[in-house]
């Protein structure tokens, strides 16, 4: 549906973005993550055309945006980070002024603002001034006008940037309610909320994309720290005898508690689940384990560990993949 190759932007002998490639596939929720400065608006802007690239290309459905941009521009609803809304114009005036510039015919363009606000829920303050709306209802007015014409993809640069928590959590209902009938891409800096809305990751840093998966995939991703906790009622040495026979373990670190228990937190090497291997092992010697958890690295330390520099060639694999 959408296809990137080998997009790169420089600002003079700035490298904003360097030689992204990723594809998006029709009916999920995209979240382009990253920190400030990494080239998520820059990517968007040139996605729908509002920004040349230095080099390299952006199909929309097979369509070329810059050679083809009417065709492109007609899959695309765009909220960029900064929405050039005309504040001395009523919401009303605004978006029939939208639909206009769409070139939605105009038997249709009455049906198709209602619509619109309906979903945006805009109804009551559609002959306000949008000079005189909150922030929250702004942000709307600038969602309302990238659904006009119900584009099949929907691109959203940091929605919820200046929000507060009640606006933002009825903007992610909107999204996930768009995301049924649309392809929705979105851009945030913020780990918690691509992972609570978004079905598939790509991360950013640099103008680099260092990682893309789905969230739990990314959560799987992360090699060599796969950590299984146990907890027994044995000595160190007890233990130490059974986890002693088995050589997928790199590093035993032993706690004891103040309950009279023993845990052991076991780094396993690479991705193997050593969980029922440990279960067998414990439970022939009749040694029973009060835990056997499988702790996992979480995404939040994947994106600090991604994002600082030098740091993302261990998870070149994830380039390849859409
Ligand atoms: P993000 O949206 O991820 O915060 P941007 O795409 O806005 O990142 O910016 C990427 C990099 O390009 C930053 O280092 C930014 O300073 C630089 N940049 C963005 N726009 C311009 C511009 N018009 N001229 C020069 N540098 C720019
Ligand atoms: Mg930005």
């Amino acid at each position: 549906m959408i296809e990137v190759k080998n997009l790169t932007k420089r600002y003079g002998r700035h490298l904003a973005v360097d030689h992204l490639n990723f594809t998006v596939k029709k009916g999920q929720i995209y979240g382009f993550l990253g920190p400030n400065g990494a080239g998520k608006s820059t990517t968007m802007n040139i996605m729908t055309g509002y920004l040349g690239a230095t080099e390299g290309q952006v199909l929309i459905n097979g369509h070329d945006i810059l050679k083809e941009p009417e065709e492109a521009k007609r899959c695309i609803g765009y909220l960029p980070e900064m929405p050039p809304l005309y504040t001395e114009m009523t919401v009303m005036e605004y978006l029939r002024f939208a639909a206009e510039l769409k070139k939605i015919p105009k038997k249709e363009r009455e049906a198709q603002i209602g619509a619109v606000m309906k979903l945006t829920k805009l109804q009551p303050v559609k002959d306000r001034l949008i000079n005189n709306l909150s922030k929250g209802y702004k942000q709307r007015v600038g969602l309302a006008q990238a659904i006009l014409g119900f584009p099949e993809i929907i691109i959203l640069d940091e929605p919820t940037v200046g929000l507060d928590p009640k606006q933002i959590i009825e903007i992610r209902e909107l999204i996930r309610k768009l995301a049924k009938n649309h392809t929705v891409i979105l851009s945030s800096h913020i780990l918690a909320e691509v992972r609570e809305v978004c079905d598939y990751i790509l991360i950013i840093a640099n103008g680099h994309l260092v990682a893309s998966d789905t969230p739990e995939n990314l959560e799987n991703l992360m090699s060599g720290t796969n950590h299984v906790e146990i907890e027994a009622k044995e000595t160190e040495e007890a233990v130490k005898r059974i986890l002693n026979k088995i050589p997928e373990i790199r590093k035993i670190k032993y706690k004891k508690t103040d309950h009279q228990t023993l845990i052991a937190e076991i780094e396993v090497k690479g991705q193997i689940d050593i969980r029922e291997k440990l279960f067998f092992a414990f439970a022939g010697e009749k040694l029973p384990l009060l835990t056997l958890k499988l702790n996992k690295s979480s995404l939040e330390e994947i994106f600090l560990e991604l994002t600082q520099e030098g740091n993302s060639s261990k998870f070149k694999k994830g380039d390849k993949r859409q």
